[in-house]
């Protein structure tokens, strides 16, 4: 369950004034930790708000984005994705199923270790890895009955 107002509170803590469809974004993403994409924020929303488009979605999204109530992922450069997890985390994507998994970073103070020539501001970072997932290495793995001779 989702207290509404943690999620008013949020968003009004990120300078974001919550409109009602503001409020359902937002809500879609702290519930949904898989880091959707604009299609698919508003194929899951759309039906229980008509009045909602593609464009007020990729707004909302881009404001929580500015605001820092929300990040915006490039790892699939075909798909950009979303998360409002903000603490400080990695991300890995499966090449196979396309899955974008939250990965913990052991040593946080990696980024602030990186050395930016002097005078320069970081205002944003992000680590991306790719490869194959646990879930598609064992499907790849297991012989399927069919291959295997009796
Ligand atoms: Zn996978
Ligand atoms: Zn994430």
């Amino acid at each position: 369950m989702v207290d509404h107002q943690d999620i008013i509170d949020n968003l009004t803590a990120h300078g974001i004034k919550p409109s009602v469809q503001r409020l359902a974004v937002m809500e879609y993403l702290v519930t949904h930790h898989s880091h959707p994409s604009v299609d698919e924020i508003y194929t899951a929303l759309h039906p229980k708000m008509p009045t909602l488009s593609k464009t007020t979605v990729y707004n909302t999204l881009k404001l929580f984005t500015e605001q820092g109530a929300a990040r915006q992922l490039t790892i699939d450069e075909r798909n950009v994705c979303f998360d409002a997890t903000l603490h400080e985390h990695a991300h890995f994507l499966c090449k196979h199923c396309g899955k974008v998994y939250d990965v913990a970073i052991r040593k946080p103070q990696l980024i602030e270790d990186t050395e930016v020539p002097e005078g320069f501001r970081i205002d944003h970072s992000a680590l991306y890895l790719r490869g194959v997932c646990k879930d598609c290495l064992l499907a790849a793995e297991t012989p399927t009955r069919q291959e295997s001779p009796e």
